[in-house]
């Protein structure tokens, strides 16, 4: 036993003599280019490839210095500190790695700054529309499947393989997401996912949605790829539309090229058997809670194929905040939707959203935390609650308030039920340093679509998306809702996310062009339509006061309201015509005699008692 050990080892050290003896290689450098005069001079570079760990590396570059060279377990990595000083020009330096008699040298591009828009952020005056890439437009047939991928199919019959939607069919539709009012475009994540098709739930699945990366610096070539993303944002931006990176810093796909050959063991957090987090999210904040719940909330594995990423571990905390910058610099993506945002390590969060922050400073950050309670909620945002960890978080999806709004629509009025619920959610905002940064919705990728969620009620659809649209936070809405797409989740997700008709070639119904919809999904088009490009023209709905009073028998009314103007958003839940005695409301609507009706554009006179339709909601601009 002892001997065969024995032998066993000397085995190992020949065989790792072997491959030292080997020369050395580089293969990859991470990030793949920097820019001279980012905010924050330092760099580190990760250079892979046979032995680049046992090279000793140097560089002479004018300005820049290279402080620090970091081993790891892996002879395969280093990690290169630099300083790129003030001084330093845009150009090609040389890394010259050194080892015995073998001289390596790899060129590393240094580039200027361009004055391209990059990072503006999202705000209370945006429209946000989320769509999955694959599923949204094809634009380009060539591209839709690769037989060097890890999946190599694409097939539009099959609900869990890939589509062949990409960047450049989303291109060709940004005229009709503007004229539909939305003003930024959030794409599930676009990096590429060389993973293949996984068994989940007894189906094989593709990584289609985008959440298992498996490289930080490659747009997915099914979308077509770098340079078809960077196109995309400047097409966007040129229209004057901003574009969400959702970014995934928790885990990663288990095909990425840097976990098939890890620096180090501790890259990912490691269990002594396969530990999946329990995705419960109250060990975090709970006072009372249990140390091994909270490890294995924030350290088990999203799923098999989705290993958690170990950000306390200095390199991989700097892999993914450079991963953060380079991906804005590079293309100039506006703001950052961030993947299971309570998974991740909090502070490793905090100086992640502070490097992106300092460098652009007008940047939105709305990480999903998918809790059911406001406290929890305001704990992964800048929050007035006296926790003993401190959010740096801009924003945050606001799942509070997407619940309360379908309960509001799905409950009978009751003390605490039917619209109560809305009202309430927005009764907590002092949790919250600014809750007007918090993103709103009715549904998305994950949930059952909103119009099956409301019993397919079309008038119930329009109280929803009258208070996504004119209430507090910063409305998105998920593809295809303005057409009436809808369905639950059972029996897969799949069904939450079918392709938006006419987006690919051959489809025999096109809903991007009004002659393509019936009549009910242009009426709903041209509803969403007419209120988002109210909110869209006019300041007070961004940045306007919100005013709500007390629900009373299933009628709810709030003001947004500024110097210039008061807007009132009068709600009747019951299934019977109301009037409404605005005695009540004298606070907000002293002064003013008459209203315009913003979607019908009618003028109302007499607004001391205001007729309300059974199911409907008024939007009114007061006039004096
Ligand atoms: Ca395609």
């Amino acid at each position: 036993m002892k001997r065969s050990t024995f032998t066993g080892l000397l085995v190992l050290l020949t065989l790792c003599q072997t491959a030292l003896a080997q020369n050395a290689l580089i293969q990859r450098v991470n990030p793949t280019n920097w820019w001279v005069g980012m905010k924050n001079p330092s760099l580190q570079l990760l250079i892979y490839g046979p032995n680049a760990g046992t090279l000793a590396y140097s560089l002479n570059y004018p300005g820049v210095k290279l402080v620090k060279t970091h081993t790891v377990e892996n002879p395969n990595y280093a990690f290169l500190d630099l300083t790129i000083g003030p001084t330093a020009k845009p150009g090609t330096m040389k890394l010259i790695g050194k080892r015995g008699s073998q001289t390596l040298t790899q060129p590393f591009e240094l580039k200027a700054r361009d004055n391209s828009p990059k990072g503006q952020g999202v705000s209370a005056a945006d429209f946000i529309y989320l769509a999955m890439p694959d599923r949204f437009a094809n634009g380009d047939e060539s591209n839709d499947k690769f037989a060097d991928m890890a999946d190599p199919n694409a097939d539009r019959s099959n609900p869990f393989y890939r589509h062949g939607g990409d960047l450049a069919g989303a291109a060709q539709r940004l005229d009709y997401l503007k004229d539909l009012g939305v003003t930024a475009i959030w794409f599930t994540p676009v990096l590429e996912n060389n993973q293949p098709l996984t068994n989940e739930g007894g189906a094989m699945r593709s990584a289609y949605h985008g959440y298992g990366f498996t490289d930080h610096y490659t747009v997915d070539k099914r979308l077509g790829g770098n340079e078809a993303y960077k196109s995309f944002v400047k097409k966007a931006h040129a229209m004057g539309l901003k574009v969400v990176q959702d970014a995934v810093y928790n885990h990663a796909g288990i095909n990425h090229w840097l976990l098939k050959d890890m620096p180090s063991k501790d890259w990912l957090h490691q269990w002594p058997t396969y530990t999946n987090t329990s995705y419960k999210y109250q060990p975090i904040t709970d006072p009372h809670g249990a140390e091994r719940d909270r490890k294995v909330t924030l350290d088990g594995w999203f799923v098999p194929f989705l290993p958690d990423l170990n950000q306390s571990n200095p390199l991989v905390a700097n892999f993914l905040i450079q991963h953060a910058i380079w991906t804005v610099e590079n293309f100039g993506v506006d703001a950052w939707r961030v993947d299971t945002y309570m998974y991740n390590d909090q502070p490793f969060m905090n100086r992640c959203n502070q490097a992106l922050m300092d460098q652009y400073p007008k940047i939105h950050i709305f990480g999903e935390s998918w809790v059911n309670n406001v406290v929890d909620q305001a704990y992964y945002t800048r929050n007035k609650i006296d926790f003993p960890f401190k959010s740096n978080q801009p924003g945050g999806l606001d799942f509070v308030l997407y619940s309360s709004m379908l309960d509001a629509l799905k409950q009978n009025f009751s003390w605490d039920d039917g619209v109560n619920r809305f009202y309430q959610a927005l009764a907590q905002d002092a949790v919250y340093v600014d809750p007007n940064k918090l993103v709103t919705f009715l549904d998305n990728h994950d949930t059952d679509r909103y119009l099956s969620v409301i019993g397919d009620d079309f008038d119930k659809y329009k109280i929803g998306l009258t208070w996504l649209l004119t209430t507090r936070g910063i409305p998105s809405m998920y593809y295809g809702t303005e057409i009436l797409m809808k369905n639950f989740k059972d029996p897969s997700d799949a069904e939450v996310r079918r392709d938006f008709p006419g987006g690919f070639p051959g489809d025999k119904q096109n809903k991007f062009e009004a002659a393509g919809r019936t009549d009910r999904e242009n009426e709903a088009f041209q509803f969403v339509r007419k209120l988002a490009t109210y909110r869209r023209d006019n300041p007070v709905m961004h940045t306007g006061k919100l005013m709500q009073f007390l629900p009373q028998d299933g009628t709810y009314v709030y003001f947004r309201y500024d110097g210039s103007k008061t807007v009132m958003v009068a709600t009747n839940t019951n299934e019977k015509e109301i009037t409404l005695d605005a005695a009540r409301f004298a606070e907000r609507m002293n002064g003013f005699t008459k209203a315009r009706n913003v979607l019908t554009d009618q003028t109302l006179t007499g607004l001391n008692m205001l007729k309300l339709p059974a199911k409907s909601a008024l939007v009114l601009e007061l006039v004096k």
